[in-house]
């Protein structure tokens, strides 16, 4: 099965590239992989990736916590400790936005079902895909909630969620434009669709260059800055209604990024880039690790 190599940019339409940076795989496979640029709009995309149906092998790492529940080692620990915090930093953000302390919530490629479980407990009715199995199956066994597969979502009526959420997915979808098509027609008229990815113009990000964990290459195929993303919700008839920063995400990326380039004691120097990151996020959104982008229909 041959490569996918994106040749039409999914954001502007735009048909011509230039290279950006050669990145490598650290956490499963340690293959190259380049990321070229769009000349239109500057979108950053993983080329010569495996078809979707392939892809499964680029997952399949104990490293890949993202959609794990180890708890081995430091930096995992701080993860766990970190997300714990964040599930309920991201409830309250989605109460304080959409006034709604309970309401029909779609969470996509949801993991091993945290982030529902805490909306659940606090009187959401929860929906969630995810493409794993064995997250799927993980989300069943400790909480009790069934997760659908992603093509399920295709069945759904449209216009049934006050809130649809992608906390670092957006970035991992083939299909860009077709999916966001169908969140669209999921979302309620005064619906909300929060995005969260990593900021492709933060301080981190232009710091550790090819070895910025949040390449993450070739399982993020987008590279978004925030100019992207609000486009991209535009041409999908989509209000940009706000943009919020995720702090820690710097920590966690900059310990990560300093593994992958060598360097002695990176859970320290690690710490203190991230330190610097944060602090400069403070003033400008654009130098943030990751980003919460809000939209609204109009
Ligand atoms: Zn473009």
């Amino acid at each position: 099965m041959s490569k996918i190599n994106t040749n039409i940019c999914p954001v502007c339409g735009g048909k011509r590239f230039r290279s950006f940076l050669t990145c490598k795989d650290h956490y499963v496979s340690g293959e190259q992989f380049e990321i070229s640029e769009c000349e239109g709009c500057g979108l950053k995309i993983t080329n010569n990736i495996e078809p979707e149906e392939n892809a499964d092998r680029y997952y399949q790492s104990e490293n890949y916590i993202s959609h794990s529940n180890t708890s081995k080692g430091f930096i995992n620990l701080i993860y766990h400790q970190i997300r714990r915090y964040m599930l309920g930093r991201k409830r309250r953000l989605i109460e304080r936005l959409s006034k709604r302390k309970s309401g029909s919530l779609l969470d996509i490629g949801t993991g091993t079902g945290f982030f529902l479980n805490e909306m659940a407990n606090h009187g959401w009715k929860v929906t969630g895909t995810e493409k794993s199995e064995s997250a799927r199956e993980f989300a069943r066994e400790k909480f009790n909630i069934y997760i659908n597969t992603p093509s399920d979502i295709n069945s759904f009526n449209g216009k049934q969620f006050n809130i649809i959420t992608l906390w670092h997915v957006l970035e991992h979808i083939y299909n860009l434009n077709e999916y966001m098509e169908q969140l669209v027609r999921l979302m309620k008229d005064d619906g909300f669709l929060i995005i969260a990815v990593p900021n492709s113009t933060s301080f981190d990000a232009r710091f550790y260059k090819k070895f910025w964990a949040a390449y993450d290459v070739p399982r993020h195929i987008w590279h978004f800055s925030p100019e992207q993303v609000k486009l991209l919700g535009e041409k999908h008839g989509l209000k940009l209604n706000g943009i919020k920063k995720m702090p820690f995400d710097a920590f966690y990326i900059s310990i990560l990024s300093e593994r992958y380039r060598g360097t002695k004691m990176p859970f320290i120097r690690g710490v203190v880039t991230g330190k610097t990151a944060w602090f400069l996020s403070l003033f400008d959104h654009r130098k943030s690790s990751s980003l919460i982008f809000i939209f609204k229909k109009p």
